[in-house]
């Protein structure tokens, strides 16, 4: 299973910020965009901001 980027499902694809309307429509753009590592679905499923917006 090596495609399993979002392994836990905790985040969907597009993402929106809810502040700005930026999205994410894929895993590349969320972590460049949102911030978010693939590895810790936990604090990401808190972060539903852009980098901008949580700065
Ligand atoms: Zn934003």
């Amino acid at each position: 299973m090596h495609r399993g980027f979002f392994m836990s499902g905790s985040i969907k694809l597009p993402h929106s910020c809810p502040k700005c309307g930026e999205t994410a429509y894929t895993a590349v753009e969320l972590q460049e965009k949102f911030g978010y590592r693939t590895t810790s679905s936990k604090s990401a499923s808190n972060q539903s901001w852009c980098k901008k917006c949580r700065s």
